[in-house]
């Protein structure tokens, strides 16, 4: 799966706050996301992010 720094990713499942969209701020072991909808930056494992993409939007 080809993710870079920059792209939004469409996820499964949205965030409680009703966002989808989660913005790519870094990339390692494990990403740093941030959503959309609230702002709010977290950071989860590579593969277990990969799981619930639905699609890569990136620009
Ligand atoms: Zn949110």
């Amino acid at each position: 799966m080809d993710i870079n720094v920059g792209n939004t990713l469409q996820m499964k499942k949205p965030h409680p706050c009703g966002s989808d969209k989660m913005k790519v701020l870094r990339i390692g072991a494990d990403f740093k996301l941030r959503c959309e909808g609230c702002g709010h930056e977290f950071m989860t494992p590579r593969s277990k992010c990969e799981k619930k993409i639905k699609k890569i939007i990136t620009e």
